[in-house]
């Protein structure tokens, strides 16, 4: 790459959000050479959410080109060849190091400079290390997180080299159960270990934990709950062979994984652009503090109008969305136009062994689990609604079929009345399916 490139439109980040701001700009009529895409990742633009499930599987494991943006959506899978025939430029294997806001540059660690008339930032997310914890030994080898294809690739040369080996997965968040669910799947013995009372805290009810933890059990995944990471000891090779427990457990363990969570890339623009919890704030078209500047999909913080209030969402239907959002906005404020604000509603899902969970909306209020939640029935299927201010805020659907998760996404929408706690209860996706 030449030093000085110039662009009217610039993506920083080659993941989730790129990929579907490139669709959204030739859509919407693009002059070859216009924009670049700029990627620390060697590759075109993936659905991310790939890495944690089929891209791990023992059998047919997802490859790319198989996953290339758009599919996850049921769009146009966008190949290298189709950046180059639309005259996009996938600047890959680069890393952006310092960004000047206020000159329009970014620089590149290996000192390329790019310029630009507008800058997308879609860097998304990294992963939190244990080491940054000072956790003792946490830099032993076959401690593995999972963020990027070459984690994901390292994880299978791992899985392959420690044949019925016992893995231990540190955190119960989404990352914590997937990847539990596929490295049994692989016939590696799974324990997994968090501090919290229940699995996914941060979105499940206890009721509703207790289905996946038995679930999981009953697959022979070992869950220790209530206790953290506090060391591990490895061998002559410098190999992981041993996690210590707070509460005063050793596991052995042939590979670690951990999901503890992760943090919005947002370094480089630090003290240039304003932020508000956690990310960089944005207003309903995605356009930050800096004019020309455009924030979307993990580091931003936008109005969540439903709400009105001020979220950062780290879910990949939101950075889909907010992509095309933004390069809409931009066009459209080229002609002097303008577009309706972003209207969006929470949308999360994981997948794990035969099972498939969708939630929109806010879990805020009172739950209400509703359905056949025993983790041994042959026929589980239940799900959630919230309630707040007698009113539906939120719900959830475990094994639904699209016409049924259809009808909880429109719950959560309107906000029906519920007054009647029991009713809802005993009515369950019969209440959802009125609407
Ligand atoms: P990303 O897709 O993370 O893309 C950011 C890109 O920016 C990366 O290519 C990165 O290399 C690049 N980058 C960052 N900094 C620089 C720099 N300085 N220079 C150059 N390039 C840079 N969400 C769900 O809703 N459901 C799921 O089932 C689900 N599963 C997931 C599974 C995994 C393993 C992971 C990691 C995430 C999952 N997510 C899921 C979350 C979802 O993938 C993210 O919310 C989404 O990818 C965010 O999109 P993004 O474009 O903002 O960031």
């Amino acid at each position: 790459m030449a030093a000085g490139s110039h662009y009217k439109y610039l993506v920083l980040g080659g993941g989730v959000a790129a990929g579907y701001a490139a669709r959204e700009f030739s859509k919407l009529g693009l002059t070859p050479g216009k924009l670049a895409i700029i990627s620390k990742e060697g590759v075109a633009p993936y659905e991310r959410p790939a890495l944690s499930k089929a891209y791990l599987f023992p059998q047919s494991p997802a490859r790319l080109p198989g996953f290339h943006t758009c599919v996850g959506s049921g769009g146009e899978r966008l190949l290298p060849e189709w950046y180059s025939e639309k005259g996009i430029e996938l600047v890959l294997n680069t890393e952006i190091v310092k960004a000047e806001l206020s000159e329009k540059t970014l620089t590149s660690a290996t000192g390329a400079t790019f310029t630009y008339d507008n800058l997308i930032i879609a860097t998304g997310s990294s992963t939190i290390k244990l080491s940054d914890f000072g956790v003792e030994g946490a830099n032993a080898n076959n401690i593995l997180y999972l963020r990027e294809i070459d984690d994901a690739d390292k994880l299978v040369e791992v899985i392959r080299s420690k044949k019925n080996g016992k893995a231990v997965i540190v955190g119960g968040g989404y990352i914590g159960l997937e990847l539990s669910a596929v490295l049994k799947l692989n016939d590696l013995d799974v324990t997994m270990v968090y501090p919290e009372p229940w699995c996914m805290p941060r979105l499940f009810t206890a009721g509703i934990a207790a289905f996946y933890e038995g679930y999981y059990a009953n697959k022979g995944i070992q869950i220790i709950k209530g206790t953290v990471a506090t060391g591990f000891d490895s061998n002559a090779n410098g190999d992981v062979t041993t996690v210590k427990l707070k509460d005063g457990r050793v596991l052995d363990a042939d590979i670690v994984v951990v999901g503890v969570g992760g943090r919005p890339l947002t370094t480089l623009f630090k003290g240039q652009v304003d932020e508000e919890k956690g990310g960089i704030k944005t207003d309903g078209f995605f356009k930050t503090s800096v004019p020309g500047v455009y924030a979307v999909g993990d580091v931003a913080t936008f109005p969540l109008k439903l709400y009105n209030e001020l979220r950062r969402v780290e879910h990949v239907d939101h950075s889909r969305k907010s992509a095309e959002q933004a390069v809409k906005a931009l066009k459209a404020s080229e002609e002097g136009k303008t577009i309706e604000e972003y209207d969006y509603l929470p949308y999360f899902y994981s997948r794990a062994f035969d099972l498939s969970w969708q939630f929109y909306g806010d879990n805020v209020g009172d739950a209400v689990l509703f359905g056949d939640s025993d983790p041994s029935s042959p026929n589980q299927k239940f799900g959630s609604y919230w309630i707040k201010d007698g009113k539906v805020f939120g719900a959830f659907l475990e094994s639904g079929t699209p016409e049924e998760n259809k009808a909880i996404a429109k719950v959560a929408r309107l906000q029906p009345p519920a007054a009647d706690v029991e009713q809802l209860k005993s009515e369950g996706l019969a209440f959802a399916s009125k609407f």
